[in-house]
Formats: C-alpha cells, sequence, structure tokens
C-alpha cells in the first residue's frame, strides 16, 4: 500500500494483442500475459465473438443437477488434448480451488477403498500452488506462507530438482535425476500415509521461473505407482503449450493421476479452472448416498458458461492454427534474442523451457551471491519497464518472459532491449 504513494498503479483502459494502453494513451507490452493467464493477446477478436454470443444465449446456471453446452463441449475437448487416460472432467473457478478439489479428490479416493492412514502429501521445495488454505500448505514460498504457518496441514517437502544448482560438469538432465533420489527415499518411508505428491511440471513458476528435466516426472511417474501414490500435476501455469508442447506431462511421456488446469484455460479472460482425472478415481466415487463417498465440493460459479465459451475459443484457435507447431519458430526468436544477457556482469544464468525465459540477475556472477531482497533490484527493472513501453514483473532478482503466442519478432526484440537496459540500471 505505501509502495503506490510513489509507484502509482497503473490504470488501463483498453487492451489490443500484446498492447495494454492506459488513460494517458501510453502502450505497455504485456511481456508476462498479465500474469501469465493471456495466451492469443487482449480482446481476441476470435474469443470476443465467442463470449459475445455466449453472453447472449446463457450467461450462468448452477452445475447441480443442471448442465449447459460449453459445460459439456469444453470437458470433451479438455478430455480429448490432455494425456491418454485422463477421461473425467471436474469444474472450478479458478487455480487454487482446482489444487483443493484436487488434494480432497486425491485424499477421499483413499479414504473411499478402506486406506484410511494415507492423510499426508508430499511436495517439492520452491513449489507453488495457490493461496487458499490447502493451496498454501502444499506449497513452499515462504513470503506467502510465514504469516499463515499456524493454520497450515504440514506436507512433507523434498529438494526441489531445480537445475539451477546444478554442479558446473553436470547437465540439467543429470542434476534431475540425481535429485530424484530425495524423492524415491521419502516416498519408500512415507507411502503408507501419503495420498499424493504434487507439483509443478518442469517449471516453478512463482517460484522464480526455476526449471528441471522431464526425467524426473518420468521417474515420479513410476514411483509413485510402485509405492501406490497418486500424482497430481499442477499445469495451471505451464499447461496450454508454455513449455512449448500443450501440457507440459508431455515431454515425459507421463499422465498424471490429478491435472489441474487454470490461467490460460480461458485464454486469459474469465475465471474458471478444472481438474481432470481418471475412471479409476472418478469409479470410486460411484456410490449410493447413504455411504458418504460422494465428493462434495462445490463453487456457485463452477463451470460457467461464459468462461466455458472463451476456453472452448482458445482450444479452437490452438487447434486452426496450429499453434505448438507455430510457437517453435516463436521460442527460437527468444532463445537468440535473450542470448545476450547471458555475457552481463550480473546475470548468474539464462534459462528458457519453450514459451518461458528468465534471467538470474545476481550480485556475484562467479559465486552466483544473490542480491539481498532488501534491494528490490527487480523493481528498478519494472520501473525502466513502464518508463519504455514493457510490462515486465520480475519475481525478485528474477527478470522472465512469458508472452502472449501473438508477439512478433519485433516485439520480442523490444521486449528483451528494454529488460537489458532495465537489468544495467537495476545492477548499478
Ligand atoms: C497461479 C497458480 C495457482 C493458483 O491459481 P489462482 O487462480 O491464482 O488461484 C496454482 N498453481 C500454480 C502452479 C499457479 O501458477
Amino acid at each position: 500500500m505505501k509502495d503506490h504513494e510513489w509507484l502509482p498503479l497503473v490504470p488501463i483502459k483498453k487492451g489490443d494483442g500484446v498492447w495494454l494502453e492506459d488513460f494517458e494513451g501510453n502502450r505497455y507490452l504485456d511481456a508476462i500475459s498479465s500474469w501469465w493467464v493471456n495466451m492469443f493477446g487482449h480482446c481476441n477478436p476470435r474469443i470476443n465473438d465467442a463470449v459475445k454470443k455466449q453472453l447472449d444465449t446463457l450467461e450462468h446456471v448452477l452445475l447441480a443437477g443442471f448442465s449447459h453446452e460449453p459445460a459439456v463441449q469444453l470437458a470433451e475437448k479438455l478430455v480429448a488434448v490432455t494425456p491418454k487416460g485422463l477421461d473425467k472432467v471436474f469444474y472450478a473457478d479458478n487455480g487454487s480451488s482446482a489444487v483443493e478439489v484436487a488434494l480432497k479428490m486425491s485424499f477421499h479416493y483413499w479414504q473411499n477403498i478402506g486406506q484410511k492412514n494415507k492423510t499426508k502429501f508430499i511436495t517439492l521445495s520452491n513449489g507453488y500452488h495457490g493461496e487458499t488454505l490447502g493451496a498454501l500448505a502444499v506449497g513452499d514460498v515462504e513470503l506467502y506462507k510465514e504469516t499463515y504457518a499456524p493454520l497450515l496441514m504440514q506436507p512433507i517437502t523434498v529438494t526441489s530438482p531445480d537445475c539451477y544448482y546444478r554442479e558446473q560438469d553436470e547437465t540439467c538432465a543429470e542434476h534431475s535425476e540425481h535429485m530424484f533420489s530425495e524423492m524415491k527415499e521419502t516416498l519408500a518411508q512415507h507411502a503408507e500415509e501419503t495420498c499424493a505428491v504434487i507439483v509443478e511440471p518442469l517449471v516453478q513458476c512463482a517460484g522464480n521461473m526455476r526449471m528441471y528435466d522431464p526425467v524426473y516426472l518420468s521417474l515420479l511417474r513410476k514411483a509413485c505407482d510402485e509405492y501406490n501414490v497418486h500424482l497430481i500435476a499442477d499445469e495451471i501455469a505451464v499447461g496450454f503449450g508454455r513449455t512449448g508442447t500443450m501440457f507440459a506431462c508431455e515431454q515425459a511421456n507421463i499422465t498424471p493421476d490429478f491435472m489441474c488446469l487454470s490461467k490460460g484455460l480461458t485464454g486469459g479472460y474469465l475465471p474458471l479452472s478444472a481438474v481432470l482425472t481418471t475412471n479409476k478415481v472418478y469409479d470410486a466415487f460411484y456410490d449410493d448416498y447413504k455411504n458418504l463417498t460422494a465428493f462434495l465440493h462445490s463453487h456457485s460459479y463452477t463451470g460457467n458458461p461464459l468462461g466455458c465459451s472463451a476456453a472452448l475459443a482458445t482450444l479452437a484457435i490452438f487447434e486452426q492454427d496450429n499453434v505448438i507447431e507455430k510457437n517453435k519458430a516463436l521460442i527460437q526468436q527468444l532463445t537468440m534474442a535473450t542470448e545476450q544477457f547471458n555475457e552481463h556482469p550480473h546475470v548468474a544464468e539464462v534459462r528458457q523451457t519453450g514459451m518461458i525465459a528468465a534471467i538470474e540477475m545476481v550480485k556475484e556472477k562467479q559465486t552466483r551471491e544473490p542480491y539481498p531482497w532488501q534491494e528490490r533490484r527487480g523493481l528498478k527493472v519494472y520501473q525502466h519497464g513502464l518508463k519504455n513501453g514493457v510490462l515486465l514483473r520480475p519475481l525478485g532478482n528474477v527478470v522472465y518472459f512469458m508472452p502472449p503466442y501473438v508477439i512478433t519478432a519485433d516485439e520480442i526484440d523490444m521486449m528483451t532491449k528494454v529488460a537489458l537496459e532495465g537489468i544495467n540500471i537495476a545492477s548499478k
């Protein structure tokens, strides 16, 4: 609140593609897709049309005892595009709620099949899964969690396979693979009391865009099967093409037991989320009402028709424009445009997974000693960005790019140029 006395809020009047415009006519390139939700630009004509059409047909109806066309169509589409074996869809209305649903449903599944001692969750350090109490508990970003610690259930936390910490002569894959031994030991020790392992596949986004290799996910899938523990893939941030494939899990060729989707699901238009799961999980809830096997979890706006229609339009663009294939060129552009940061005396690492690129600013390049967070150097990059027409919003000392897929090569160059100037100023 106090920050905004010297750093005024930016009121936005309108959006068009990758651009946002304020009331004074200043334009900002949305380099972070408005917190990772926007897929095909602001006010995308095709999504706009779909939502307008839906608005004149049905704005909302409860999803209890009732259903509607976009909810049915979207569920069918999601089953079709997600990894094989995810055949059932449960709607909610935001990302944190999707995580709550997956946690509750996993726990409840084990209750229903008589494994009553399974009450725990295993999570990775530096993970983030949202900020409602359950989601916050399985996350590990201290800043968000510390104050509420007395209210939170205690997960079992395993060290993240984060490749930033690999040895100099180690590849990312080697590091991720050897980091798996801790997970394996934890599963061996705690499987009896564990419902599920929850991870953000490939990129820990809120945890400073830290990345790891798909081999970790392959090993995790195998171990979860071996130890009879669910795998929850929180693809809320990384889903819908961000990592280069439609879903991050595809790169490890795995099917999780639960997949949480939100953020890009509606193209960045409306709050909506979905949890996909297997027929096996579904069947454990299929019973007469006299037993408390039913999954009772409802939100007023669950499966909202406007949100579903935006999601259907978004998925149609992926299909019609062959987006995953076309993004390969953009991914290459992003690689070329961020190479120059490697030589910067205060950059320890430039990393990229698909359409997500991140620059790690440090005090000491050789030792990787970080800047103290109190210096808030990222804020200087943010301010420089605003003055020069780019919305960057560094996570601590990590400047990152996660643009909408309608960005052009020239816009990528502009975005990275402004970021580099910002880092020059911030590291003085
Ligand atoms: C943003 C995010 C969430 C929470 O979604 P909200 O809609 O903000 O509640 C959960 N998990 C991941 C990985 C996220 O990035």
